[in-house]
């Protein structure tokens, strides 16, 4: 029931201090269906090992077995395919939105990117459905992410990353740059979404506090390694 299986996965930067050793080598499993909270101190990797598994930074090495291939070995073409399947929520809503872009212009651009998975004649019923499914209001559809607030932008954010239908997505500290109180709105959106839709998360934060309640299991990074990988309730227990 492993839907990624990754295998010593390493991520190295070089920059002018040397080689940074941002994903050192790290290898688990993520169960189709389940949430794996990936925490630890910024700065210790997390980040990268969730845009390294969808090859928005290019392993170093390893490899990111999906439903039993390795979709590091994938050429674009084929990784455009699977990109499909695997999608990201950004932390920030707001700088990862093009400001330019209307709330449908912003949905239905990953539909005009990949061609023919939607037809043309389909993709404003499809934008609204995907609103509907984010609980966006029907009277945003032309507004722009200045005029929205944190949530709402977050809610576009998510409708991107749903729109082409995906199995698993990557929360980068998705509810982090919001006010307190509209977290826990996102954080309940997040979990009805992967219920209504069968979704795998990996969910990255810095602060487990957040990743508790909706997380199955828990890594934990420290500089670049996996130093913990557990049950989450396993993880308050005593040795
Ligand atoms: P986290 O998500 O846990 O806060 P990151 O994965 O963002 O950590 O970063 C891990 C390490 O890699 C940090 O030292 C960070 O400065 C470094 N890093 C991240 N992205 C880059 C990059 N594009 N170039 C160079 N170093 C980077
Ligand atoms: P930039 O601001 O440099 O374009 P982004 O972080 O927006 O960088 O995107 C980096 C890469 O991630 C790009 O190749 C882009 O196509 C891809 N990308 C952007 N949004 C998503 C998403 N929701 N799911 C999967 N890939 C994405």
């Amino acid at each position: 029931n492993v839907l990624i299986d990754v295998k010593n996965l390493k991520k190295y930067f070089n920059t002018k201090g040397g080689t940074l050793h941002a994903v050192d080598d790290i290898s688990f499993q993520v169960k189709k269906g389940e949430t794996l909270g990936l925490v630890g101190e910024s700065g210790c990797g997390k980040s990268t090992t969730g845009r390294a598994i969808l090859r928005l930074h290019e392993p170093t090495s390893g490899q990111v077995i999906y439903k039993g291939e390795d979709i590091v070995k994938y050429n674009n073409k084929q990784m455009k395919e699977m990109r499909k399947k695997m999608q990201i929520v950004f932390q920030d809503p707001y700088s990862s939105l093009n400001p330019r872009l209307s709330v449908f212009e912003l949905i239905a651009d990953p539909l005009y990117v990949n061609k023919g998975v939607v037809p043309k004649n389909q993709i404003e019923e499809r934008v609204k459905h995907t609103m509907e499914l984010v609980g966006l209001e029907k009277r945003l559809i032309n507004s722009y992410p200045h005029e929205l607030d944190g949530g709402r932008r977050q809610r576009v954010g998510i409708a991107r990353a749903l729109v082409l239908n995906p199995e698993f997505i990557v929360l980068d500290e998705p509810v982090s740059a919001l006010d307190v109180s509209i977290q826990s709105q996102i954080l309940n959106l997040l979990d009805e979404l992967q219920e209504k839709l069968g979704l795998t998360y990996i969910f990255v934060a810095h602060n487990l506090s957040v990743v508790k309640h909706i997380s199955d299991r828990i890594a934990v990074m420290y500089l670049g390694n996996i130093v913990e990988l557990t049950e989450y309730n396993k993880i308050f227990e005593d040795p």
